[in-house]
Formats: structure tokens, C-alpha cells, sequence
């Protein structure tokens, strides 16, 4: 199905041919007509599967033709829960409304830039808002931003915005923002909670799911390498030489240690750079254009940094330290064989990972081979497994605690 028969203005068109974009993608095939029809939306879709696109073009769409277009009040937000995704998101608003007759402003609110700068370049005018949803609230709590416009609300892997407290934070924005509004939620999973907060959001929502819901995923070659702890290092080192990959992504389990072995991969020759939340927004930025453009070819991040990363060609991911759940896997991994390409996904795992990656490859419903690599075998012996004492009912932290514990944990990476 081409793009002319979804509806969109002659100035998308164009736009869309400018960026090369020759057909929908599935998702973009249902989201686009729906969106134009004015329905709220839940969709199940995955980064990657051009579901920004499916968004930004009907809101555009309908921007454009609404009457109060040009007098720039918000009209559209979208909440995202990275940085990263909210500059890329604003970026596809900017280049599909490139030909409009009137352009649309758009703002970006995120977090590490200054709010002040922020909240001028809304009130200097704003049709179109992104932001995080942390930063969006700074802002919201300020009082000087008039929402009463808005047509659509967005969230944006709606899934990752989930910690803890981000359903109280919702009951400030929906006091804030009219009634009568179209809302859009992408998340590529669904679990309670979701439903939940998708509840209070839209209504009489149609649900979008894809048929096959994880092209890319399918088109991963994933591997399962057993090796030592200490020689994941050397490992990696004799596999970019060996397999010959170009550009790699290397999942770290957190910050300090995605820094340490980004300098020793530098001291071994190798154009490597780390990828955290703890750099500025503007090393960040950075980083990643250099990533792009192939100057550097191993980046070693954490999972948040990591999120909604927008590169097309990664040739490989790497689970130096495996992912905390098996969403996280899932999401990982789809990090490469992005728009139509394949990729390869290679899990390291000692003896004393195997149980959690056994629990990733039974909630992913995969089942692979282990292998390993010579000079790189795996020594020694599982470690026994020891049953910890019984849990002393009330003296133990509290589940709720431990969800607390574990989110402060995560927004610290
Ligand atoms: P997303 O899932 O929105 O993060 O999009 C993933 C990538 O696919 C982005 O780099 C988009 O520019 C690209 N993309 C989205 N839609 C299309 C399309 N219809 N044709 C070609 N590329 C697309």
C-alpha cells in the first residue's frame, strides 16, 4: 500500500519522498487512517517500527488544516522517557512538517538544558510540544504554560515511563490539560499497570497490534556465549577482530563500568566511547553523532541511555552484563536490525548467569545454543546452589520498598 492512499496533505507527500520514505510500514499502515478518523489509540509497537512517523504525520495533518493553526498554542504533546527519543521525536515533527505551508513550532523539554531557556521558548510560541515527562513536570509546576489548547496527547513507549510515582505525576498533567482531547499511547508492552494508566487516559481506545509483532526480532541472529567473567573482555577484543563487525553496541550494567572498559578499549587501539546517563546532554549528543557517522565504533552504554536510540545500523549488541528482565533483553537486542536490516545479538553468561538467562529464554519464548569460543572456554564449576534461611515474615523489606529500592536504582543509571 503506498502512502497516497492514507490520506496525508501533498506537502507530507513530499516530505516523506525527501526522507526517502517509499511505503507505511505495517504500523503506520493502521495507526495513520485511525489517527485521521480522530480515535484514541493503544498501540503495541516496538522502536523501529516507524511508529514515531505514525503519529507525527496525522497529527501534523490534522495541525495543518485545524483553524487556529499559526497561532501557535500548544496543540499536541508528547511525553516520551528519554532525552534521546524526545530530540528524535521533535526532529521527525520538524522534518515531515518541513513543507507545510506554515511550519510548525516545536519545542523540546528535556532534562541537563536549562528550564528557563525552556519555558521562553514556549511562551515565545509552541504548537507542538516534546519533552520528558520528569522535565515536563518542572515546567508544568511553574504554572506559566497554557495547555487549555491542546489536541492530542501523546505517550511515547509509554512502558518506560512506568517507575514508580509516574501515575500521580499523570494525575497532575490530565488536571492541566482539556477534557476533549485525542490520546495516543505507544508502548510495546502491556502489562497491568499499563492498563491501568491507559484507562484514566483515553477513552473507548482502539487497540493496535501488528500481526507479526516483532519483525525485527526475527530477523536477529541472536547468540549465547559462555565465558568467564574475567575474559568477557579479551573476549570481545578477539571477536571484533574475528567476526569483523562495524558497529557495536555493548550493554553494560552500569555506568562506572561502561567508563572503565570504554578506556581500556581506547588503550587497546579500538574507537570506542561510553554512553551513560551521567554525561551532559550535550556529551550525549555528542556521542551518538559520532556513533553515527561510524568515528566511533563500540559504544558502551547502560540500558536507560540506551532506550529508543534511533540508529539504523548497528551491526551487532552485546550483552557484556545480561539485561535485569527479559523486556530489557527484548528491547536490547532490538537495538539492531533496524528498518529491514539484520543483525546480531551475543549474550555473554558465566556459570552463575545461566539461571536468569534461562528465566530471559523461557519469558521470551526462546530457546538457544550455548557455544564457546576457543581460548576463551569456560573453566571452573557452577557454584553450588545454596538455599538462603526462610523469610521471616515482617522483618524483611517490604515488596513496596524493593520496587522503590530498584527504581532509584534504575534512574540512576
Ligand atoms: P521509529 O520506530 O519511529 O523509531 O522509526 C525507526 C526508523 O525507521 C527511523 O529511522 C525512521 O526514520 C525510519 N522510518 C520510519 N518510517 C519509515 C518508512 N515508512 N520508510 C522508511 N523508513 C522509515
Amino acid at each position: 500500500m503506498p502512502f497516497s492512499t492514507l490520506g496525508l496533505s501533498v506537502h507530507i507527500m513530499r516530505a516523506l519522498h525527501e526522507s526517502g520514505y517509499t511505503k507505511p510500514t505495517p504500523v503506520q499502515e493502521k495507526v495513520i487512517p485511525l489517527v485521521l478518523a480522530n480515535h484514541d489509540i493503544l498501540a503495541r509497537a516496538q522502536t523501529g517500527s516507524g511508529k514515531s512517523a505514525s503519529f507525527v504525520l496525522p497529527i501534523l495533518e490534522q495541525w495543518s488544516k485545524s483553524k487556529g493553526e499559526g497561532k501557535s498554542k500548544i496543540k499536541a504533546l508528547i511525553l516520551t522517557p528519554t532525552r534521546e527519543l524526545t530530540q528524535q521525536v521533535a526532529q521527525t515533527f520538524e522534518t515531515m512538517g518541513a513543507f507545510l505551508p506554515k511550519q510548525p513550532k516545536v519545542v523540546t523539554v528535556i532534562g541537563g538544558e536549562g528550564i528557563g531557556d525552556q519555558l521562553y521558548a514556549i511562551q515565545q510560541g509552541c504548537d507542538i510540544l516534546v519533552a520528558t515527562s520528569g522535565r515536563f513536570l518542572d515546567v508544568l509546576k511553574k504554572k506559566q504554560m497554557n495547555l487549555s489548547y491542546l489536541e492530542f496527547f501523546v505517550l511515547d513507549e509509554a512502558d518506560k515511563m512506568l517507575d514508580l510515582g509516574f501515575a500521580e505525576e499523570l494525575e497532575l498533567i490530565l488536571q492541566e490539560i482539556p477534557l476533549k482531547r485525542q490520546n495516543l499511547l505507544f508502548s510495546a508492552t502491556y502489562p497491568p499497570k499499563m492498563e491501568l494508566i491507559a484507562s484514566k487516559i483515553t477513552t473507548n481506545p482502539l487497540h493496535v497490534t501488528m500481526e507479526f509483532e516483532e519483525p525485527t526480532v526475527v530477523s536477529i541472529h541472536q547468540r549465547v556465549i559462555e565465558v568467564n567473567h574475567e575474559n568477557r573482555g579479551p573476549l570481545l577484543r578477539h571477536l571484533l577482530n574475528s567476526e569483523k563487525w562495524e558497529q557495536v553496541l555493548v550493554f553494560m550494567a552500569n555506568k562506572r563500568a561502561a567508563d572503565n572498559i570504554a578506556m581500556k578499549f581506547k588503550k587497546y587501539g579500538f574507537s570506542a566511547d561510553s554512553f551513560h546517563g551521567d554525561l551532559l546532554q550535550e556529551d550525549r549528543t555528542y556521542t551518538l553523532e559520532q556513533f553515527k557517522a561510524k568515528k566511533i565504533r563500540i559504544l558502551f552504554a547502560t540500558d536507560i541511555a540506551a532506550r529508543g536510540l534511533d540508529i539504523d545500523d548497528i551491526t551487532c549488541v552485546v550483552n557484556f552484563d545480561l539485561p535485569r528482565s527479559p523486556a530489557d533483553y527484548i528491547h536490547r537486542i532490538g537495538r539492531t536490525a533496524r528498518a529491514g536490516k539484520s543483525g546480531i545479538a551475543v549474550s555473554f553468561i558465566s556459570h552463575e548467569d545461566q539461571d536468569h538467562f534461562v528465566l530471559i529464554e523461557k519469558r521470551s519464548k526462546i530457546k538457544l545454543n550455548r557455544e564457546q569460543i576457543a581460548g576463551f572456554e569456560l573453566k571452573g564449576t557452577p557454584p553450588p546452589k545454596v538455599r538462603g534461611p526462610e523469610p521471616v515474615k515482617g522483618k524483611g523489606k517490604s515488596k513496596k520498598d524493593k520496587l522503590r529500592e530498584q527504581a532509584s536504582q534504575n534512574k540512576g543509571n
